[in-house]
């Protein structure tokens, strides 16, 4: 039984960005050795799921998944899954399989990549090239080029297994954030019902649009305002729309909060994609995913307003 009257605040860099923990709970050593296995675990994570680390389980199965079927980590085959859930749900806005888009793009300092390059790394792309079999764990593409990445949603899933793993100590009480991408609020701070966060104006650093009171809940947050390509002058979003092969454009950032951190990960990337009245249609389908879009002209649409002000 954890008494209440300790927070303590560790910070770590981990999947290329500063991770912070909140824990609130009795004892400080005991605080302290929980946050130490929670980044133990990020680690962990980041070297399964990246696709810059070459021994990662994800790099090898873009090695191999074209030429066999790969049996997958159950935990990771269970987020794929969810990957291709939320595809289907935002009519391929949200897709793991854009790594050849996102590369191709991440590359492109040089000029807007030709139509041809676009085309080819466009025909590799989609969740329908993935074959996905429960009964035996395993993945296979139907496309030698097919690459998953999982960039839009391996942060969001870090923070629910560390959210996991904090409540299996005994820990209720505390804030995940990983970056500024994802928050999870676990439980309400010592003296307040919720969680204050605040939400970041995309054009002006450091100051906010507003604030969302958040109780076992995650907020993620995407926009292009601090990852661009530059090309000629233009600034080009690193979130890239699947189905046209060129950066999503028309929104400037999308925050969503829902229960999953995973999910709201998925869905900000796929909101910014869709554009506001799509993302609004999804969502008055979806009762409990809240989101903040702000547009061209910081033009601010809230959906599912009780959580912000
Ligand atoms: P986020 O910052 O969570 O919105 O994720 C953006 C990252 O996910 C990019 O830097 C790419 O690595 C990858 N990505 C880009 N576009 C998409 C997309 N439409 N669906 C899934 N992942 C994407
Ligand atoms: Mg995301």
């Amino acid at each position: 039984m954890i008494e209440s009257g300790v927070t303590v605040r560790v910070k770590r860099q981990a999947m290329g960005c500063d991770w912070e923990l909140i824990l609130c709970g009795g004892d400080r050593g005991y605080l302290l050795d929980a946050a130490d296995e929670a980044f133990e675990e990020v680690q962990r994570l980041e070297e399964q799921l990246s696709i810059f680390v070459p021994t990662s389980e994800v790099s090898y199965i873009n090695a191999l998944a074209a030429s066999q079927p790969v049996c997958v980590e159950p935990r990771l085959f269970g987020l794929i899954e969810s990957a291709a859930r939320i595809s289907g749900e935002t009519e391929g806005a949200f897709d793991i399989t854009a790594g050849s888009l996102v590369d191709l793009w991440r590359s492109a300092e040089a000029g807007v990549p030709p139509s041809e390059a676009i085309a080819t790394a466009l025909d590799s792309c989609g969740m329908h090239k993935v074959a996905l079999d429960s009964e035996n764990r395993t993945i296979r593409f139907s496309h030698p080029d097919t690459r998953l990445n999982l960039g839009a949603i391996g942060k969001g899933y870090a923070v629910y297994q560390v959210a996991e793993l904090l409540r299996e100590r005994g820990i209720n009480n505390g804030l995940i954030h990983a970056g500024r991408s994802t928050v999870y609020a676990l439980g309400n701070p010592p003296d307040d019902d919720a969680w204050t966060v605040g939400i970041a104006n995309p054009t002006k650093p450091g100051e906010r649009i507003g604030t969302a009171k958040l109780k076992d809940k995650a907020i993620s947050t995407s926009g292009s305002h601090e990852r661009f390509v530059e090309i000629d002058g233009v600034r080009y979003s690193h979130i890239i729309d699947p189905r046209t092969g060129w950066p999503a454009e028309g929104l400037l950032s999308v925050c969503v909060i829902t229960d999953d951190p995973a999910e709201s990960d998925a869905l900000s990337t796929a909101f910014f994609v869709l554009g506001r009245d799509k993302a609004e249609k999804y969502c008055s389908n979806h009762e409990d995913i809240s989101a903040i879009l702000v547009s061209e002209g910081v033009e601010i649409t809230r959906i599912g307003m009780e959580v912000f002000s």
